[in-house]
């Protein structure tokens, strides 16, 4: 049992924590994953603190379902670590804690300090358990334990600091969050440019959880962006690309992107489809539709691959390079081979694109051509790529793109039985004698290609 008159006393100057029991809340333990409440319960057994933390505790406030459940607790990690025999302790610049059970994991994160009063000479602080600001104020590591109090004002949003004591079954709030829950408020803690300037990506997530929730935005913590937002191109290609997967394949991508237009952020990240996206409709209408497939697959359980949206993201920059490279002279096959490797290369300086997404991305464009061709249908459908390739051809059209009504021909002819396929119309030689034998129908009337979606 957790000792409340201890508790009581702990809350003794803290002003502006608001203490919310069970009737004044909506949280009910049945929601919570049998697992979190297992560590909680073994971390207070030890002695410890445990609470539900970040972005459970809000979920479940809002009467949603978390994706996971995060544990922080006053405990080190080492400690957390000694604790459960299936646990690991990973990261550098923040260390934490896996406990996993099958295939779920629980974060346990140990209280952050205030970095401030991070002692800066040599003394016996072992390197690991201290926090390093750049120059800039950006925090590179960030390993000085604390309080609760400490670990509240730390995080980014209000919405995302509120704590959960299962113990008790109540809510504690030292920021606010409560009330921007109820006012649906983006708020970030503390001084908004100082917090950009400690870790820029926070920017991104003002964006994406007013995107994720349907929140506005605080007035303050949206003023500070557009003085912070060059701060991005200080952060690490790798961690851009592990925040593109958060805002992008959670399930609200097209909201998301609506957000970091508005705010001027997308072009930290592809700045050069930021350009095109907003000189040409027709490329919106792309990435917007792609955006849009991938939250409906996400919502109907559907896989989805960051290879597809990134393809359609960049296919506006590939597809003006390669119409420069063919005016130049370059053969249509080579051009778009080289204006996909370009683009990629450019891209990759700000973001990394992993080379199991880049690939397929490749091989999407590469295929377009080729649909546009229509030719030996049943070799192309057997191709493991060409689905994606197919349904990217779809949205090129849905978007107003002219590509002979090739969508509407690879339509039909999976349609048809196998041996079915209908007649070549752009054929070579080649593929006719490759194509000889096989039964013929009357070509298929030729559609107008698709108007702008
Ligand atoms: P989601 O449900 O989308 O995962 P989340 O709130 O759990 O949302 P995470 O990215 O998993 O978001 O982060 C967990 C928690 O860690 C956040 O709720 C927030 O309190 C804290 N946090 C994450 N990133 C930062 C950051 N850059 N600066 C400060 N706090 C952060
Ligand atoms: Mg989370």
């Amino acid at each position: 049992m957790v000792d409340c008159k201890l508790f009581d006393q702990r809350l003794q100057g803290q002003p502006h924590l608001k203490v919310y029991p069970r009737k004044q809340h909506c949280i009910s333990r049945k929601n919570i994953s049998p697992n979190a409440l297992k560590v909680m319960a073994r971390l207070r057994e030890a002695g410890y603190q445990g609470y539900l933390v970040g972005g459970a505790v809000r979920d479940l406030l809002l009467g949603g379902h978390p994706k996971d459940f995060d544990v922080a607790t006053d405990a080190t990690p080492e400690q957390v670590h000694a604790l459960f025999r299936n646990s690991r302790l990973i990261g550098r610049r923040f260390r934490i804690v896996h406990v996993t059970f099958g295939r779920e994991v629980i974060e346990v994160t140990t209280f952050r300090g205030h970095h401030d009063s991070d002692p800066d000479g040599d003394d016996a602080t072992p390197d690991s358990h201290r926090s390093r600001q750049s120059d800039k104020g950006l925090l590179l590591r960030d390993n000085v334990y604390g309080t609760l109090e400490e670990d509240a004002v730390r995080r980014d949003l209000t919405v995302n600091a509120l704590y959960y004591d299962a113990a008790n079954f109540t809510v504690y709030d030292h920021v606010h969050g409560m009330r921007d829950l109820r006012k649906q408020s983006v708020c970030i803690i503390g001084d908004p440019e100082q917090r950009y300037r400690e870790d820029p990506v926070r920017m991104l997530r003002v964006a994406r959880f007013a995107a994720k929730l349907d929140f506005g935005i605080d007035r303050g913590t949206a003023r500070a962006i557009p003085d912070c937002a060059h701060l991005l191109g200080e952060i690490p290609p790798a961690r851009l690309f592990d925040e593109f997967l958060k805002l992008f394949m959670s399930g609200y991508a097209e909201r998301t992107m609506d957000k970091l237009l508005e705010l001027d952020l997308l072009r930290y990240l592809f700045p050069e489809s930021d350009h095109a996206m907003r000189r040409n409709p027709q490329a919106m209408a792309l990435v917007r539709a792609a955006m849009h497939s991938t939250d409906q697959r996400i919502q109907s359980g559907k896989p989805v691959t960051p290879a597809f949206l990134l393809a359609a993201l960049l296919w506006p920059v590939v597809r003006e390079l390669w119409q420069q490279l063919q005016t130049r002279g370059e053969p249509p096959a080579a051009a778009l081979h080289s204006a996909g490797q370009q683009v990629i290369q450019a891209t990759l300086r700000q973001i990394s694109i992993p080379r199991r997404f880049s690939l397929p991305m490749r091989e999407i464009w590469e295929f377009q051509p080729r649909l546009q061709r229509q030719r030996k249908p049943q070799e192309m459908i057997q191709n493991r790529r060409f689905r994606a390739a197919y349904d990217f051809l779809l949205l090129r059209e849905a978007a107003g793109e002219d590509a002979g009504g090739s969508g509407a021909w690879w339509t039909e002819q999976q349609e048809l039985p196998e041996h079915q396929n209908l007649p070549i119309i752009h054929g070579t030689d080649e593929d006719e004698h490759a194509d000889r034998g096989r039964r013929r129908r009357r070509p298929p009337r030729k559609r107008r290609p698709a108007q702008n979606a």
